[in-house]
């Protein structure tokens, strides 16, 4: 779904940082913000901003279009387990099919997401870039 210029400063935040929220009753973290733990239904949360970095756990190619697609297609869509312990799901950027591989370490990038809006904005958001250690 596209956001409006509005929609998008409402949630700019989570578009830029990799937000964990972490319990304080039963101290689990889960990625991105928010109001209640998942895991025990406590509201004594706090927010901490991730390092961006972690380790790359699988990837998969998309062909499917969507919003963010742009004329990148097929997209690298890879499961990231962050230093921090929690996954998130993110577009990898930056390397060829050929050369990733699972157990790589990756860090967070922000890149463009979207540049067709109707009003000429362009939207960024957070990609995963592998990190060359050769
Ligand atoms: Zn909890």
């Amino acid at each position: 779904m596209k956001l409006s210029v509005p929609q998008f400063w409402r949630v700019k935040e989570n578009q830029y940082k990799l937000i964990i929220t972490v319990c304080g009753e039963c101290g689990r973290k889960t990625m991105f913000k928010r109001p209640v733990c998942p895991h025990c239904g406590s509201s004594k949360v706090e927010y901490v901003e991730s390092t961006g970095v972690g380790v790359l756990e699988s990837f998969t190619k998309v062909y499917y279009k969507t919003n963010s697609s742009e004329d990148r297609l097929p997209e690298l869509v890879g499961v990231i387990r962050l230093s921090e312990g929690v996954r998130v799901i993110g577009e990898i950027v930056g390397v060829r099919e050929d050369e990733l591989r699972e157990d790589v370490k990756v860090e967070a990038v922000l890149r463009r997401y979207l540049s067709d809006d109707p009003y000429g904005v362009i939207y960024y958001g957070i990609k995963f870039k592998p990190v060359l250690t050769h």
